[in-house]
């Protein structure tokens, strides 16, 4: 982009220009935050000059853009249910696909019920943040192998005043001081070790730790079916998001943990995104 020769830039001008590295809605989203505006007013002002500081500030966001660079990371946050959350390279960015986890955990607790849940993984605190917000009556505990997503979750938690949530460093289940729940919920890493797909788009700038589970993508999964039965309460239920591919193994898994109403559910895209369970202990 140089606009050097020109007098007055306008904000249709920066986004057609910008339109030749990087897509118009990454554009669009960037220009929203450097003039702090939203998408109606873009619209509705395509005429509007903008100054010399806001034309260099969103060349530099164009250009780290155009390197391949996640939007949510330039950005430093990201929507999910609707909520807006904090994000660093330290942490996944929030999928759309991941809402189903939570749908299914709200279905789960109806809104009376007071209910203790686990979020295993929590990254940026994203599922546990959502569904304490929706569930105000149940506690809600988000543990995390990595500090600096605990550090993460722990601030997006006091910026949205969410206070039925609380973060424990642990490799899985063990740190946990509460021993039972009634719901566990995890987005865990679940990509296959040689998967291409991890040196594509934003997979490249996201942590390993929270993307990779072995040579099939189902080491983390495993880990967890097989310890959850020691911390669910009979009836308490079991929800993991996987890959396109894993529904099938993760239901047998489930099934052979004793489990009992076994079901997968599809996202939006129509992928089998997510798989579940009640634990039935024997008597
Ligand atoms: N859903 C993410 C992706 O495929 C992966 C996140 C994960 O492993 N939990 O891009």
């Amino acid at each position: 982009m140089n606009f050097e020769k020109q007098q007055y830039i306008t904000i249709k001008d920066v986004l057609s220009h910008a339109r030749i590295l990087i897509s118009y809605n990454d554009a669009r989203i960037l220009l929203q935050n450097v003039l702090k505006i939203n998408h109606a007013y873009i619209i509705t002002h395509p005429e509007q000059d903008l100054t010399p500081i806001q034309i260099h500030t969103f060349q530099l966001l164009v250009k780290r853009r155009a390197s391949g660079e996640p939007v949510s990371y330039i950005l430093g946050e990201c929507e999910f249910y609707s909520i807006k959350f904090k994000v660093t390279p330290s942490v996944l960015i929030p999928r759309p696909e991941t809402e189903l986890l939570v749908d299914l955990a709200l279905e789960k607790i109806s809104l009376g019920m007071s209910c203790e849940i686990l979020d295993l993984g929590t990254g940026s605190g994203a599922i546990a943040i959502t569904i304490a917000k929706h569930r105000a009556l149940s506690n809600v505990t988000a543990a995390d192998n990595s500090a600096d997503a605990i550090a993460i979750a722990k601030t997006n938690s006091e910026y949205l005043s969410v206070n039925n949530v609380h973060f424990i460093k642990s490799d899985w289940f063990g740190e946990l001081t509460r021993k039972k729940f009634d719901l566990i919920i995890s987005n865990p890493p679940y990509i296959a070790l040689n998967d291409p797909h991890l040196n594509q788009k934003d997979l490249r700038f996201e942590p390993e730790l929270a993307l990779v589970a072995g040579q099939d993508g189902m080491d983390c999964i495993q880990t967890i079916i097989s310890s959850a039965t020691s911390y669910l309460n009979a009836g308490g239920w079991l929800l993991l998001e996987h890959g396109y591919n894993q529904a099938k193994i993760t239901k047998q898994l489930l099934k052979e943990s004793g489990f009992i109403n076994i079901f997968s559910r599809s996202d939006l895209a129509g992928i089998s995104r997510v798989s579940g369970g009640r634990y039935d202990p024997p008597l």
